[in-house]
């Protein structure tokens, strides 16, 4: 069944070393040559020579175009077209395309070239924490490579492709600099005529819809979805979206989220945080106020009777917090940071009023003999923040001035050295 058929019309010897009929499908064949390349598999003892005629008939024969070509005319119309009969691919690349990875380990990870996995594209995607909170969709047009249709990747009208002059075919050039009079130095970089591919094709035979690059750009329209609780930086991924290439699994596309600054809240996980700035009657004599919150929700925040606020002081409001990722019922909680504005004088007679309602001056009665002992001071209005921040910036330029006074010549000693 695999000898060698004679050299008349010979459009049938593909067919017979699959072992199939002239009509089989697609799918008969995959399923022939599944069988056969397995069982001739050299890793497994079988004739390489075998293994090679099976991955070669399948080769043509799993190529609409090519196999038509083989019915009408045989199997050298198919070398000729190949361009200097350097005759299509290594078998085992075929085996691997096919089953994805050799299932005999081993099988050389040389040939891992094959399956090359191209880049993933990040893109940045701002978002309100609004749209965090609510969820939404959004819609982003892309453009990107992808394998021509009209030659499906090759590049070419006849689907070949001649090695590179420039590099052999490797793909990869070395060059070599003079360093010195017994030095040198070997660098390897892509070839520049093929764009590290190793191939290039006639200019006659080149695709006209791609001019020969084997890709062209596509515009594409992605719908993000943006899930109720997802966090800043969170990853939102589409994978195999990003720029196809021949003989390449292609790379994913993943958005990452970027929350803009909210005015008013601020997020810590699943809980948000309020700033509220009291009056100081509020805050002795209770407050109420309305909080519109991200989802336009209209919360009305008020104390209890009696309540007292503290300057700094939290107070939290359940599941009026985030939504939980992936468990949106569920929410944490809203945290209200209070502020409490003190006015800034008060007149003597407002003093004596306040006297009276507020709890009564205990422990501040001094005696005469005590105030004879003290001396008197004043106090100022500072920024007390502020001075200290001046106090040690001064205190640093000192120390640095004294560094170099010092350390100057230390550091030339060591740099000689
Ligand atoms: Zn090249
Ligand atoms: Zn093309």
């Amino acid at each position: 069944m695999f000898g060698r058929a004679p050299k008349k019309s010979d459009n049938t010897k593909y067919y017979e070393i699959l072992g199939v009929s002239k009509s089989a499908s697609q799918d008969d064949l995959k399923k022939a040559y599944r069988k056969a390349a397995i069982k001739n598999h050299p890793d497994k003892g079988g004739d390489p020579e075998k293994f090679k005629e099976l991955a070669q008939a399948y080769e043509v024969l799993s190529d609409p175009e090519k196999r038509e070509i083989y019915d009408q005319y045989g199997e050298d119309a198919l070398k000729e077209g190949m361009g200097g009969g350097g005759g299509g691919h290594d078998p085992f690349d075929i085996f691997q395309s096919f089953f994805g990875g050799s299932p005999f380990g081993g099988g050389g990870s040389s040939r891992g070239r094959r399956q090359r996995r191209g880049e993933d594209v990040t893109h940045p995607l701002k978002v309100s924490l609004e749209d965090l909170y609510n969820g939404t969709s959004k819609k982003l047009s892309l453009s990107r490579n992808v394998i021509c249709s009209k030659c499906k990747g090759k590049g070419s009208k006849s689907g070949a492709s001649m090695k590179c002059s420039g590099c052999q075919g490797s793909g990869m050039k070395v060059s070599i600099r003079h360093l010195g009079p017994s030095m040198i130095q070997q660098m390897q970089h892509p070839c520049n005529e093929c764009k590290g591919t190793g191939e290039t094709i006639n200019d006659k035979d080149r695709c006209p819809q791609c001019k020969g690059e084997k890709v062209v750009q596509e515009k594409k329209v992605l719908e993000v979805v943006v899930e109720k609780g997802m966090q800043n930086g969170q990853k939102i991924t589409f994978p195999g979206e990003a720029d196809e290439a021949p003989d390449t699994v292609t790379g994913d596309i993943v958005f990452i989220l970027q929350q803009r600054e909210h005015p008013k809240f601020k997020r810590r996980g699943d809980d948000l945080i309020v700033e509220h700035t009291l009056s100081l009657t509020e805050a002795l004599c209770g407050f109420q106020f309305i909080l519109t919150h991200l989802d336009g929700r209209q919360l009305l925040i008020k104390s209890q009777p009696g309540e007292v606020v503290k300057p700094d002081q939290f107070k939290a409001i359940n599941d009026e917090g985030m939504p939980m990722y992936q468990r949106p019922f569920m929410r944490g909680k809203l945290y209200i940071h209070f502020s409490v504005e003190f006015p800034e004088s008060l007149p003597p007679d407002q003093c004596k009023a306040l006297e009276a309602a507020l709890p009564s001056r205990t422990s501040v009665q001094l005696s005469d003999m005590e105030l004879d002992e003290c001396e008197e001071t004043t106090l100022h209005d500072v920024n007390f923040e502020e001075e200290m921040r001046r106090k040690q910036q001064q205190s640093a330029e000192a120390y640095d001035e004294d560094e170099d006074m010092h350390g100057g010549a230390q550091r030339v000693q060591c740099a000689q050295q």
